[in-house]
């Protein structure tokens, strides 16, 4: 665990020994097998690995969105582990923003509405100069005031990215945000998430199967089989996919 001279942690989210078992009896999958990963505060990480791999169950235990069976989850100095419901809903109020591949706006508000939709509900007023940034950031100045029917997807995302952002949350958890995107509205999304971080310290988690997605984040974890097999680092597209194959014929390999 990284510690500063103040105590205060580095790791924005961090899983210790987690555990997680769907079902019991013939029906059991393992879906996580003893991951220990650490999520520095002001990095973007990518998770990587194949369908079925663990990806979606390791984000969502690091949310709050499912609970674990055994280890240990915290995101900035909350464990998440053993909160109750109460203590969750706050968790993921306050601490934890999320960008889905389907966008997840409501369809009859604006998308200024749909972005200070969270910090309404917590009752919490958006910082002018920060929303500002936010908006400015991803482009939606002039879209304000557009229902998510009259954006493009791409626009829609950008709506999300700005939701997420404008909270400042501890960590934002991206579940293929590019997935239901073109190339070029695509590397838009990613640039602002990017830009995020660089520029503002935010700190992201992204599970994505693209080795482009994933070139732009810091780091990549590379999950097989519920366990982390594999990290890079300054990843680039080709050492993206040249692992990917590489960790895929050791597995084919295994299994022969
Ligand atoms: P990925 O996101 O990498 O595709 P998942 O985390 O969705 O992988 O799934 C990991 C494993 O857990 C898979 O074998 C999947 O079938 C299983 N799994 C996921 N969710 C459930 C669930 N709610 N009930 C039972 N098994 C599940």
């Amino acid at each position: 665990m990284t510690t500063t001279a103040t105590g205060h942690s580095r790791a924005a989210a961090r899983a210790a020994d987690v555990w997680k078992v769907y079902g019991s009896g013939e029906a059991q999958v393992i879906a996580l097998r003893g991951i220990d990963a650490e999520f520095r505060r002001g990095r973007f990480t990518a998770i990587m690995g194949p369908s079925g791999s663990g990806k979606s169950t390791l984000m969502h235990c690091l949310a709050g969105l499912d609970n674990v069976t055994r280890g240990t989850i915290t995101i900035g100095d909350t464990t998440v582990t053993g909160l109750g419901d109460a203590g969750l809903t706050r968790l993921r109020r306050d601490k934890v923003g999320f960008v889905f591949q389907q966008f997840n706006l409501l369809p009859t508000l604006t998308a200024e509405e749909n972005i200070l939709l969270p910090l309404a509900i917590a009752g919490r007023k958006p910082d002018p100069t920060w929303f500002d940034t936010v908006i400015d950031t991803v482009g939606l100045r002039d879209r304000l005031h557009h229902r998510p029917a009259q954006l493009s997807g791409g626009q829609q995302q950008r709506v999300a990215c700005a939701r997420a952002l404008v909270a400042r949350p501890e960590v934002i958890f991206a579940d293929e945000p590019t997935g239901n995107l073109d190339s070029h509205a695509g590397a838009d999304v990613l640039g602002f998430l990017r830009n995020s971080v660089r520029d503002h310290g935010q700190t992201i988690v992204m599970v994505t199967h693209d080795p482009v997605a994933a070139s732009y984040a810091d780091r990549v974890v590379f999950l097989a089989d519920g366990q982390i097999v594999h990290e890079l680092t300054a990843p680039t597209p080709d050492t993206v996919l040249d692992t990917m194959k590489k960790l895929d014929n050791a597995a084919t390999e295994a299994v022969a």
